[in-house]
């Protein structure tokens, strides 16, 4: 992966925010995360977060240190100063001391820190940006960090691959509870580091200035890339579809769109579909052990929100009989896991509606499903993703993500299960 940044870009930026050092910043901020943003590869629809430390004068006239970390909503592509709502720092870092806070605490806690109380909400990770002490941080879901994420030995991988550059992470679910894990291992080991490997997760990298953070993430994932093409598990490109105008494959889908229909959840119209045919495509759903790899998993914790913990799998002959059966059983096995891990939260929860938003057609390509025609081409961009990582991982050993109850902690969260009550 080749880094995009190019001087007279960045300077037309510093140039932009005239003379303001704060100002500065923040625009070279903005610059190198859409440069992140444009590349499919380090992060996918809202996925990962970038932030920078600054100077800012408070009420009184006192100039005191600011955080902007990404907000909730933007997507990296895309952000603009807005996007990166403001903190003061000082109050952050005394949450290095508190040993347990909630999700539902630290959304309130991270607001009250906010200079513009009209921003949008701090990503989840931004207590983890303020205690890394560099001034750009970086946060991806590389996928070619993600091949060798998730291996069964990941870490031992990351340490011989990147030696004493990264601080290795385990899994620990995003929030306060891998905020606090991954600072405490930082400050003990990891502070000649330039960044962090977290298993089952990503890559975060930093640096003084936006340019080396943003090339370091680079370098990072092309390492990455590099150890797979020497280990005969290179990520497939990622390819155009190749969508062939065939009447087989309208008449696939229809019978598909017809099983789904049946279930209210999509309303009245049914639901969206988003048919993806692509050479990657096919030579994952030729795998052998398809329906055993793909019930794996999500290649990163973030996905899982999405496109639920696995997929639905079907033929290209299916009929509408075949697939009422796989849906119902995709149900029957989503509830089953939702029995299984509920009445082991802290709090109670209320299931989500249990129909895929994948499905894996042999002999045709891969479907997103969605209520509309955007939420059924997020579910289709992140599950070719993780169709081109899953055969990367196990060509490279065996692809072992992050595991059911882990993804059942992600998918429940309480920040999640609040939005529901909230719209209910
Ligand atoms: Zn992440």
């Amino acid at each position: 992966m080749k880094s995009l940044w190019n001087d007279a870009d960045a300077q037309a930026w510093i140039d932009s925010a005239q003379k303001d050092p704060a100002a500065i910043d923040l625009a070279l901020r903005v610059y190198t995360s859409r440069l992140i943003g444009q590349e499919a590869d380090l992060v996918l629809h809202g996925g990962g977060n970038t932030s920078v430390k600054s100077r800012r004068k408070d009420a009184t006239g006192v100039e005191r240190d600011v955080i902007h970390v990404k907000g909730s909503g933007w997507d990296l592509s895309s952000i603009e100063g807005p996007g990166l709502p403001a903190m003061w720092l000082d109050p952050l870092l005394t949450a290095r001391d508190v040993p347990n806070m909630s999700d539902d605490e630290m959304v309130p806690f991270l607001r009250a820190q906010m200079l513009d109380q009209s921003g949008p909400n701090p990503s989840v990770e931004a207590l983890l940006h303020a205690f890394l002490p560099a001034k750009y941080v970086d946060h991806t879901h590389s996928c070619a960090a993600l091949a060798i994420a998730d291996q069964p030995n990941a870490a031992e991988l990351a340490r011989d691959l990147f030696g004493s550059t990264l601080c290795v992470i385990p899994y620990v679910m995003p929030g306060f509870k891998l905020s606090h894990a991954a600072d405490r291992i930082f400050q003990t080991e990891g502070r000649e580091t330039g960044g962090l490997f977290l298993v089952n997760h990503g890559l975060f990298s930093h640096g003084d200035d936006a340019r080396s953070s943003y090339e370091r993430i680079i370098r990072y994932t092309s390492m990455c890339e590099d150890f797979l093409d020497r280990h005969g598990a290179t990520l497939m490109p990622e390819e155009t579809d190749t969508f062939i105008e065939n009447p087989d494959n309208h008449t696939a889908v229809a019978t598909l769109r017809t099983a789904l229909s049946r279930w209210d959840f999509f309303g009245a119209k049914g639901p969206a579909l988003d048919l993806r045919i692509s050479k990657a495509n096919s030579r994952f759903l030729a795998l052998p052990d398809l329906e055993e790899v793909s019930a794996r998993g999500t290649a990163t914790p973030d996905h899982v929100i999405r496109i639920k913990p696995r997929p639905m799998l079907g033929f290209a002959s299916f009929d509408t009989t075949d697939w009422d059966r796989a849906v119902k059983g995709y149900a029957d096995w989503y509830e089953g896991y939702f029995n299984r891990h509920a009445p082991l939260a802290e709090e109670p929860k209320t299931m989500l509606d249990p129909l895929p938003r994948v499905a894996l057609i042999r002999g045709l390509g891969i479907v997103g499903i969605g209520r509309n025609a955007k939420e059924a081409g997020i579910a289709a961009d992140l599950a070719e993703q993780n169709a081109r990582i899953i055969v990367s991982a196990e060509a490279l050993g065996k692809f072992k993500p992050l595991n059911e109850a882990q993804m059942f902690e992600m998918e429940y969260w309480s920040l999640e299960q609040a939005k529901l009550k909230k719209a209910a």
